[in-house]
């Protein structure tokens, strides 16, 4: 159990009403700054947080993993934050109870708080495949500031990996080891990589990149167990084949971190489920960031928190029509010299129509696909020009009717010669 640190002064009972917040990730970090821009004495602000640390750019932490970035660059609200804004943060401070008749909640070092208002933010956990083998030494998830350094660790070894998970998150780990010198492997189930975000072809480029520098990509491959007697020695797969490793990194989903609100009697499904005001079935108690679920769907990028965060500060500074309703979201892989972009939603279906043009001499790979006459979603791969222009058709659900013919050489295309140069295909096809 970790021993709690506390920052400033311990909660008073005064006045104002006592805000608790339940994690002291990026989601109630913005709902946070958005109170304290409006309304900054409206309460008395108390946060725990499991990790021992200020709130941090988790998306971050793969430009920290490969070198690019410094702990101290990815920090959002250092500690002079907290007591500019007379917050008490607890460091290191997991809580392990909620009273709801109380109205308290209780750390796992014994610190109590009373409160007139909670959010609850405990993101996910990681999915860990209970594989035999998923518990010895040298096996990590990939989530916080600790699997980072414990990766760094690793790598200075110069030794194996293997990344079990071909999405997002295990490319990024498999990336930034990479970079670090180890000898990478990944492990993905499906077929391509990155199926949620990337179309088959564009997943099919991204494989050629990354096996161009080093990489080795197993799709369609079952992690079977893992093997090692004292520590991790390798990932054997469905089939037999041992992939050796000194370190495996499991990066294969999340899931809302929901066990604390469903023993304090919640109401709980995937997520936290809450309103669209984010309250939860308790209406005293808000539920944001990744651990909601809202209207049947969780989330797992940044963007819909923030948008969560702002109803919540909305809701806590008084009456307000403020309503959640997600907007599409957007992935970028965050991998330098890689440049992958999908936005929306690009599933094939009846109705739907693909605009594709096709560069394979200079890795280049774009697809918008059209619904009537709008944009639905958009895959890019090798150029990403022009992705935000893109991600606003697809937000803002324009009528492309006009453009349709050369929308998919984005918005400066005005005549044939703006084109690039070597286009092998491009075909407005029905799906
Ligand atoms: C490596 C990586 C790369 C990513 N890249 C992107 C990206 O490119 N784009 C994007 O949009 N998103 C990305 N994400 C996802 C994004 O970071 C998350 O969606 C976002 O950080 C979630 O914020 P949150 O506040 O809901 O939860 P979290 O940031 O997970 O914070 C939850 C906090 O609550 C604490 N906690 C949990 N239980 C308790 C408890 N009982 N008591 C006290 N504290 C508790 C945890 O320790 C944690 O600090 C990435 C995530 C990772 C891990």
């Amino acid at each position: 159990m970790a021993s709690p640190q506390f920052l400033s002064s311990p909660a008073q009972t005064g006045s104002r009403p006592r805000l608790v917040v339940i994690g002291n990730g990026m989601a109630p970090g913005r709902a946070l700054e958005r109170l304290f821009e409006a309304a900054p004495d409206a309460y008395e602000v108390t946060i725990f947080n499991a990790e021992p640390r200020v709130n941090y750019d988790r998306i971050m932490l793969s430009p920290l993993l490969s070198g690019e970035k410094s702990f101290d660059e990815i920090v959002i609200h250092g500690d002079g934050w907290y007591v500019k804004h007379g917050v008490t943060l607890y460091k290191g401070a997991k809580i392990a109870a909620i009273d709801r008749a109380a109205r308290t909640v209780t750390s796992d070092g014994g610190i109590v708080a009373g409160y007139d208002k909670l959010i609850i933010a405990t993101g996910s956990v990681p999915i860990v495949i209970p594989v035999p083998g998923h518990d010895l030494p040298g096996v990590l998830t990939y989530r916080d500031l600790d699997d980072v350094q414990g990766m760094i660790l690793a790598a200075q070894s110069r030794g194996r990996a293997v990344v079990i998970g071909g999405g997002l998150l295990g490319l990024e780990a498999a990336a930034g080891l990479n970079s670090r010198g180890m000898d990478v492997s990944v492990v993905h189930l499906m077929p391509t990589l990155m199926e949620r975000q990337l179309d088959p072809a564009a997943g099919g480029l991204l494989k050629g990149a990354l096996e161009a520098r080093g990489i080795r990509v197993f799709t369609g491959a079952n992690t079977k167990a893992i093997v090692g007697e004292a520590r991790v020695s390798g990932v054997e797969l469905a089939g037999g084949r041992v992939l050796p490793a000194d370190l495996v990194v499991m990066a294969v989903g999340i899931r809302p971190n929901a066990a604390l609100a469903q023993a304090a009697g919640l109401t709980v499904q995937r997520g936290i489920v809450v309103d669209d005001s984010m309250r939860t079935s308790d209406p005293g108690i808000f539920a944001l960031g990744e651990c909601a679920e809202c209207a049947g769907q969780v989330y797992g990028l940044v963007a819909p928190l923030y948008e969560m965060a702002n109803v919540v500060a909305a809701h806590l500074i008084g009456p307000t029509p403020a309503r959640f309703q997600p907007s599409a979201v957007a992935t970028k892989l965050k991998v330098t010299g890689i440049n992958l972009f999908s936005a929306g939603d690009f599933s094939v279906g009846p109705g739907r129509q693909d605009a594709v043009l096709t560069d394979p001499a200079s890795g280049v790979y774009r697809r918008v696909v059209l619904e009537d006459n709008r944009v639905a979603g958009c895959v890019f791969y090798g150029d990403t020009a022009n992705s935000s222009w893109f991600f606003d058709l697809i937000r803002s659900r324009a009528d492309i009717s006009a453009i349709r013919e050369t929308l998919i050489f984005g918005p400066s295309y005005g005549a044939l010669d703006d084109a690039p140069a070597a286009v092998a295909a491009s075909a407005l096809r029905a799906a």
